[in-house]
Order: C-alpha cells, then structure tokens, then sequence
C-alpha cells in the first residue's frame, strides 16, 4: 500500500466531497436495512390471520369437522406492525361487530390493508435509499474522477520536464500506457474501491448489528459461509486480472501490427507482403482469441461462486431459523428478515474479494506511475533569473559520448562563433553533426568540455530564454496535424498572419502555400493533405525563423530541395542571418560554401577547418567532396 499513499494528499484535496459521500454511504444502509423489516413484520401480520383466528382452538377442535368459524371470531384481534404503529388511531384493531373486523373477510381485508401498506412503505424506502445511493456515487465516483484528472495532469506535466534522453529510452506505448492506463486503474481504487470498502463497513456494523440484537446464533450460522465467498472471490478475480492483462497486451499487440500496417501500406503493397501480413494479422488475432476464451472460462466462475454460497448461508438460515421458530424462540417474520440480510451482505462479501485485487492493480499502476513522476530531468534548469542572449558560442574541448549506448559521437571540438556570424558544418553520416547542434539548445549535456553563451558557461544561462532563442530546423521534419498556418506560428506567443507569410516567402514556401485550396489554413497529418519532403523541410524552416531568433540552427534541412530552389533559399535567408549566430549542417557544399567558417567532421572528431577557400586551397577532405559534388551535379 506504500505508492498509494502518494495519492492521500489528492485524496486530502477533496475531503468534503468523500466526507459527505461516507454520510450518505450511512444513510443508503440505514435504509437498506430497514427495507428488509418490512418483510419481516408483513409476514408475521399475514400470520396474525392464522393465528388469531385459530388461537381460542386446540388441535383437536380444530380437526372436527363440524366447527362454526362464526364462534370464534370473538376473539380476533390484530397487532398493527411497528413500522404502521403511527396509524394505531385510525385503524380499530380489535374485535368489533360492526366494522366487520370479527369476521373472517374483514379480519383478512384488514390484513390486505396492512400488507399494501407496508408494500408502499417498502417502495418508498427504497426510493429513498437510491437517492442516498446516487449521492454516494455523485460525491465519491465524481471525486475519484477529479483526482483521475489531476493526476493526468501532472503526469503530463510532468513528460513535458523530461528531456530527449528519457524519451529515447522509453517507448511511447509505455508513456501512453501510464497516463490512460495505469492512472485509470489507479481511479478504481479511488472511486469503487474505496466505496465498496466504507459501504461495507458500515453495512457489517448495521446489518450484523440488526441481526445480533434478534438471534446472535443465526447470525453465526447466517454469516458463516460469507468470508469462503470473499476468499474465494479474490482468488478468482486475481486470476481474471492477470488473465485479462494477457488479453490487453495481446490486443495492444494486435492493434500495433494494425496500426504499422496501416501506416506502412505502401511499402507494404510496393514489396506485394498482403499475404505475409494477413497471416501476421491471423497468427495475432488467434492469439488473442486463445487469450479472450481463457478469460471467459474463469470469468463464467464468478457468478457460481456467488449464488451457491450465498445459496448456503440462505438453507443455513432458514433450516437453523425454522427450527427456532418451531420451538418458539423466534418470529417467521425474523427468518425472512435474515435471508434478505444475508442478501444485502452478498455484493459487500463479494467485493471484498474484488476491492482487493483491484487495490492490487491500483498498486501496481501507482507504482508506475512514481517511477516515472519520481525520475528527475536530467538537464535542469539552474538559473531562475532571466538571461538575454546576444548569440556568441564557444565550444572548449567538447566530448560527447550517449549514455544508453556508449558511442563517442564527439571527441575534443572547439570552436568560436560569434553573434552574427555561420558556422558550418560538413561530414560523413554518423559523424557527429546532429549532435553537435543539439548541444547548443541543451538537448543533452556535454560529457566532457564547456560550452559558453555569450561568455558564460550554458548552465548558468537560463535554460527556457536559452531555447526561446534559439530556432531549429531539425533533420527529421516533424508537422503537427493542424493547420499550415499554425505549425508555422508554433513558436510564436501570438499568431501574427504577416509574420507567418513573411516566413514562408523567406523559406520560399509561400507560393505552394497559395495554391492549396485553402491556403495557410490548409490541415496537415492524418486527415490533412500530404507535403512533398521538400516542402515540409520548407516549412519547417518557415517554422525557425518566423520567430526571428538570435541563434538559428539548420540541421540538413535542404537536403530534399534541388540545387536552385535552396539557392533562393539561402538567399532570402542572408539578410535574415545578417545579424544572428548561424550553424548549419549539411551534407552539401553547395549550401555552405558561404559560411564564414567550415567545420570538416569525421567520426566525432573535425578533421579541416577554415573557410571556403582556405579549405579548397589545401585539397583536403574538403576539395575532394566540393570536386565530387560539383562533378555529380554537371552530369545529373
Ligand atoms: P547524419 O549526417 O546521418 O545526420 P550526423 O553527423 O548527424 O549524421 P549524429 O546523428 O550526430 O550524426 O550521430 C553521431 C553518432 O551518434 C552516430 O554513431 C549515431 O549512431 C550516434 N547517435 C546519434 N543519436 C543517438 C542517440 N540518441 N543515442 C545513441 N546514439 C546516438
Ligand atoms: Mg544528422
């Protein structure tokens, strides 16, 4: 139970509405008990018939055959049930010629009277009780849902802290899982749960309390097979959840092979795999047929349990309650009255069982769920005061190894960039250059070396003005599914539509952007319209530099746009980098050969470095790639 006492201080938060929600938990069994007693006392006023009328009759009289029942309505006479003993003025009760109560008819009408009485009185109750019932589920179920809601929140809030190292690490089923899954059944032990639980404790005490005070003895016999049926239960529904979870995995299994196919389709029907995949599908789906009819099989137990055991404690009570009644120690209406007790304790008993292992899972879930709440972003952000940034970067001695798998992505760089000025960077695949831009906006921390903004070290900038300041074009474009429009002014505080046009003129996207239908509000993503590579990775630029940051990082974004259209881009962009620090990575000379200086990268470490022609004058690695480049565009 310990990761669920994290929950007391939500729980604390809504203390009114789960006191309130035990007072009406109280008064829902006053009148479920109460309800029962009705039964009992019609049953023993239907009685009264019997008995009062034969009563002045021993057992002999009673078998001569030539007996005048007229004789003997003398002595009629009728107890009015307690629970009508407020109509004791209106109703004459005793034996009386002339209202007709002494005969037989009227002594039976009376009794008819009472019965549709106390049938009305039994109706009303309950009505009452399932207010009280509705008010219980109104105050704890909608608690139970409101913290569901916050939780949800600081979950999410909390991914939001986490950084690119922890999402690298988890998968995203996972991440889902915990914000709907997990928080949901942490919900059933907040709200059922712990209704089920106060309901039966204070049923226990009420009804055995009720049953006592009649016949301690019948309660004993009443109640003994109970506590078998919780047991019973809980193991039962222990092995339905484990059963249930191979269900939910499995089907999250089936619908992530649905889903990637789904997705993959045209590569799918490109390779002509339609078979291979429905076999794939049909080997998935048995597996979760297997699994489903596994679960029905001990899911069908439950009912049984219940019915034959509360179907024991019932022929207990009444052959225990009717020998008493023989003997005169107790009332018929007293028997009846147990059996629906016992009734009205067999959801409780079951739920027992039940509440139990959803404690269980609720616990699992909570356990989760802290892990991920308890995880702490590694790259913190140490300085609350505002920074402005100006746009100066210093690398010193820079190494980078990833954490998770241990590859030196860079090893010992330095160099200066000052506000104003484009760096570039060129190289192989793999040699580092991602992971050199993502160290300028603190996407990971250098393992090794010092990184300076404007002359101070990049811990002690503020990290958020840091990002703020900073555009980034990524290599893997990612879009929203929204509107164009909106996944421009992503980093904007407000859209502002000329801001939003004039950035995609300068990405030079602006005149594609028009010939949709419905221009920049045209929707993106699933439902949306499909972008050429080369217009997203436009977009995505429209993206960096509509906020007109200080720092601009273009990581290979022109790599899906031919040679002329990046040269207009490159030219719009020039008076955009004017006055702001520039990194761009490329694999293409062509896009840097401007750039005031040109970092060569080759496995984490830079090999050449210069500008333009510095680097072409000493034929390096540089002069090499510039010659291969140049050669491969004249014969395209
Ligand atoms: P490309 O030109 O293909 O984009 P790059 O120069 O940008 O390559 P990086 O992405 O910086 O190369 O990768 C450098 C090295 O670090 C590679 O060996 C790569 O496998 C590794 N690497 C990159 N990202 C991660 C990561 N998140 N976790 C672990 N290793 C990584
Ligand atoms: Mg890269």
């Amino acid at each position: 139970m310990k990761a669920l006492r994290d929950l007391n201080p939500y729980i604390w938060k809504y203390k009114w509405r789960l006191f309130l929600g035990v007072v009406f938990i109280v008064f829902t069994n006053l009148f479920a008990v109460y309800a029962p007693s009705l039964i009992g006392e019609g049953v023993d006023a239907l009685n009264q018939v019997n008995k009062n009328y034969f009563e002045p009759i021993s057992d002999a009289e009673l078998e001569n055959p030539g007996l005048n029942k007229d004789d003997l309505v003398e002595n009629a006479s009728i107890d009015l049930p307690p629970s009508l003993d407020f109509l004791s003025g209106t109703f004459n009760m005793q034996p009386d010629r002339t209202t007709g109560i002494n005969t037989y008819e009227g002594l039976v009408d009376t009794i008819a009277t009472i019965a549709l009485l106390l049938a009305v009185l039994y109706l009303v109750t309950y009505f009452i009780k399932g207010i009280f019932l509705f008010m219980t589920r109104q105050t704890i179920i909608v608690m139970s849902r409101l913290i569901e809601y916050d939780l949800k929140n600081t979950v999410y809030d909390h991914y939001q802290k986490l950084n690119v190292a922890f999402y690298k690490r988890n998968n995203t089923g996972d991440l889902m899982n915990r914000i709907s899954e997990d928080v949901s059944k942490v919900r059933m032990y907040l709200g059922p749960a712990i209704m089920y639980t106060l309901n039966l404790a204070v049923m226990l005490v009420l009804v055995i309390g009720v049953m006592f005070s009649i016949d301690p003895e019948l309660t004993f016999w009443a109640l003994f097979p109970l506590p078998f049926m919780s047991v019973c239960i809980y193991l039962v529904s222990s092995v339905i959840n484990k059963r249930s979870e191979a269900v939910q995995k499995q089907q999250s299994n089936l619908s992530t092979m649905v889903q990637e196919s789904i997705s993959g389709i045209r590569v799918l029907k490109a390779y002509h795999r339609e078979d291979y995949s429905r076999k794939n599908f049909t080997r998935e789906s048995d597996a979760y047929k297997m699994k489903s009819l596994d679960l029905v099989k001990i899911d069908a137990l439950f009912m049984p349990i219940i019915v034959l055991l509360v179907g024991l404690s019932t022929i207990l009570t009444i052959y225990v309650g009717g020998l008493k009644v023989n003997s005169g120690e107790l009332q018929l209406g007293d028997v009846f009255n147990f059996v629906f007790y016992v009734n009205l304790l067999t959801w409780p008993f079951a739920s027992v069982g039940w509440v139990t292992s959803l404690v269980q899972k609720a616990e699992a879930s909570m356990k989760r769920i802290n892990e991920f709440l308890q995880t702490e972003p590694e790259i913190q952000n140490l300085q609350s005061e505002p920074t402005e940034i100006q746009g100066d970067i210093e690398f010193k001695n820079i190494s980078f190894t990833y954490p998770d798998s241990g590859i030196v992505a860079l090893d010992n760089i330095s160099f200066k960039l000052k506000k104003g000025e484009t760096l570039a960077v060129i190289g192989r695949t793999g040699s580092g250059k991602s992971t050199l831009a993502s160290l300028i906006s603190r996407n990971y921390d250098a393992t090794k070396g010092e990184i300076l903004v404007d002359g101070q070290p990049i811990k002690d900038v503020n990290l958020y003005d840091l990002r703020e300041a900073i555009g980034f074009v990524p290599q893997e474009v990612f879009l929203f599914s929204d509107s164009i429009k909106n996944n421009i002014a992503f980093g904007l505080s407000e859209a502002n539509d000329d801001l939003v046009k004039q950035a995609a003129m300068d990405a030079d996207v602006h005149d594609n952007i028009v010939e949709f239908p419905k221009g920049y509000d045209t929707l993106l993503g699933e439902r949306g319209i499909n972008l050429s590579g080369g217009q997203k990775q436009r977009i995505s630029i429209a993206r960096a530099i509509v906020k007109k940051p200080q720092i601009l990082i273009f990581d290979d974004c022109l790599s899906a746009v031919d040679t002329e259209t990046e040269e207009t881009i490159l030219k719009n962009l020039k008076h955009i980098m004017k006055d702001r620090t520039s990194l761009i990575v490329s694999h293409r000379v062509s896009s840097i050969k401007h750039a005031d200086h040109i970092l060569v990268m080759d496995e984490g470490r830079i090999v050449e470095e210069g500008d333009h022609k510095s680097l072409m004058d000493s034929r390096g690695v540089y002069s090499e790639l510039y010659q291969k480049q140049l050669l491969e565009e004249q014969t395209a």
